[in-house]
This record gives structure tokens, C-alpha cells and sequence, in this order.
């Protein structure tokens, strides 16, 4: 079994969309980003791609390349988890967090879950997303920013 971190934060802007695990939340702001500014998806792509000592998702989807220019986020998992299986790893679980002062996320984390695992070919069961806000405190609580922590188990395909 292998684990590994990933974390990211991106920008938050006005009249620009928030996607989170592949949902669409209704919000005033949106996050910046090159792809879809799916923090929560990168935190977890990154987290995968650190078990399996592949890297990080600039190494593997540079921003540089137009081609992953408004990437859907959901995709570039999909793309990662299929190259883990070709390294002969599985995805085992994944927990992840995002923090963000707003919205209320809650009522969402259940279908991200869902899309995640659909993306990852796993159970629900095997993906946990949680939300936190930070009590108004630093870049996250002043609604600057939004971030998302991941952490991803893995296993050797029998
Ligand atoms: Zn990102």
C-alpha cells in the first residue's frame, strides 16, 4: 500500500464559475484557474499521482499546453487513475477536505463523492469529501481564495 498528500488553492473571482468535485455550486465567486479551477479534483489528482510516485499534476497536465486549456477536471483524474492502473496500482480510498468560508458546501459534498468515485471507477464508499470553513481567519476565511487537502491510499492490483 502506498499514501500520498496533495494540495491546492486557487483564486477566488467574481462571475466566474464554482466547480467542486465536478459540481456546479451556485455562488458570487468562482475560482481562477487554467482548467476548470476544480481545486478539490487537484488536490485529489495530486494526492493519487504522490502514492504513486508520478509526480504532480503540472508535471503531467502542464498549463503551458493549451490543450488542457478549460479542461474538465473530472477528465484529468480519469486520465491519472488509468494510468495508475497501467503502473498496476488501485485506487483504495481517498479523504479530502476543502476550506472555504462560503458557500455552505454541505449539501454538495455527497454528489462530488459521487462523481469523484465515478471518475476513479470506485465505490462512493471509498471517497469521503468534508468541508471547513477557517473562522473568517487568512486567505480562505477573507473569501480570497479557496483550498483543498487530500490524502489518497493505494494498492498494489492483485
Ligand atoms: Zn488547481
Amino acid at each position: 500500500m502506498r499514501v500520498g498528500i496533495g494540495y491546492d488553492v486557487h483564486a477566488l473571482l467574481d462571475n466566474t464559475g464554482l466547480i467542486l468535485g465536478g459540481v456546479d455550486i451556485p455562488h458570487t465567486q468562482g475560482l481562477k484557474g487554467h482548467s476548470d479551477g476544480d481545486a478539490l479534483t487537484h488536490a485529489i489528482i495530486d494526492a493519487v499521482l504522490g502514492a504513486a510516485s508520478l509526480g504532480d499534476i503540472g508535471g503531467q497536465f502542464p498549463s503551458s499546453n493549451a490543450l488542457y486549456k478549460n479542461a474538465r477536471s473530472l477528465d484529468l483524474l480519469k486520465t491519472v487513475v488509468s494510468k495508475l492502473h497501467d503502473k498496476g496500482w488501485r485506487v483504495g480510498n481517498v479523504d479530502a477536505t476543502i476550506v472555504a468560508q462560503r458557500p455552505t458546501l454541505a449539501g454538495y459534498t455527497s454528489q462530488m463523492a459521487i462523481n469523484l468515485a465515478s471518475a476513479m471507477g470506485v465505490k462512493t464508499s471509498q471517497i469521503n469529501v468534508k468541508a471547513t470553513t477557517t473562522d473568517g481567519l487568512g486567505f480562505a476565511g477573507m473569501e480570497e481564495g479557496l483550498a483543498a487537502y487530500a490524502i489518497a491510499l493505494l494498492e498494489e492490483q492483485q
